[in-house]
């Protein structure tokens, strides 16, 4: 039997991943008043297990500084993931920590974790990762989406569709050698796209053998999860996150 994993859904695409032993934290990042400092570390401060912070990569609404802080190094310990982007462009210090690069398609071994990264879309890297200890395996996109933006040409478009779906291949193929079905996947849902903001969720879902999506990368724009929900038609794997937080177990 698996054991229980909490995901939690904190906001845009910074989320929680947590087991019985540890916790892993992705694109953690400030705007106020969804997302602070103070409540993200205040939330870090009930966690009496290690934390991992992935990044995936260096954008403002990803990636921010403070995560190398001191206030947020906890005492049970803490180790970084890093795309390669946010890696050239931190502070000295950062090199003291232990942290781990991964550009496009790498992989890294850890006791407990498997971590490979795949392309983006816009910037940086997606993770797959698979907690060895507790037998779950996921999928963060990161920016990784069917950027399918109305006021491009249709040469554009047409690019953006053959990126997302190059990467949502190699993933595929991974998860088919590997004969794996993902837990559960972060696939952006963006608003911004208008009539095109679930592209990338319909295709991965289509694509892809896994048990639960749940949308990020839309901001407060929490009806967007209602709507691809209402739209997609099934329930079991397609997560609705009405008001910004949503905690489940798998
Ligand atoms: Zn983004």
């Amino acid at each position: 039997m698996k054991p229980l994993i909490k995901i939690s859904h904190l906001y845009h695409s910074c989320v929680v991943v947590e087991t019985d032993r540890s916790v892993m934290l992705f694109d953690a990042f400030f705007e106020p008043p969804h997302l602070t400092r103070e409540a993200l570390l205040e939330k870090l401060e009930m966690i009496s297990k290690p934390v991992t912070y992935f990044v995936t990569h260096g954008h403002g609404d990803h990636f921010t500084r403070d995560i190398f802080e001191r206030d947020f190094q906890i005492k049970t310990g803490v180790r970084y993931i890093l795309s390669s982007d946010v890696t050239e462009m931190s502070d000295p210090e950062v090199s003291l920590l232990e942290a781990y690069t991964l550009a496009p398609h790498e992989s890294l071994e850890l006791e407990d974790l498997s971590i490979q990264s795949f392309g983006s879309t816009d910037q940086g890297v997606s993770y797959l990762v698979q907690d060895k200890v507790d037998n779950v395996l996921f999928f963060h996109s990161g920016d990784l989406n069917w950027w399918h933006w109305n006021s491009f040409s249709p040469e554009e478009q047409e690019q953006e569709k053959i990126d997302y779906l190059r990467e949502i291949t190699e993933l595929r193929k991974t998860l088919e050698r590997k004969n794996s079905t993902l837990d559960f996947a972060f696939v952006p849902v963006d608003p911004r796209l208008e009539e095109h903001f679930a592209l990338a969720a319909n295709y991965f879902l289509d694509t892809i053998p896994v048990k639960k999506l749940i949308p990020i990368h839309f901001r407060d724009h929490f009806s967007v999860t209602e709507a691809f929900k209402e739209q997609r038609k099934d329930p079991e794997r397609v997560i609705e996150i009405p008001h910004g937080h949503y905690t489940t177990t798998v």
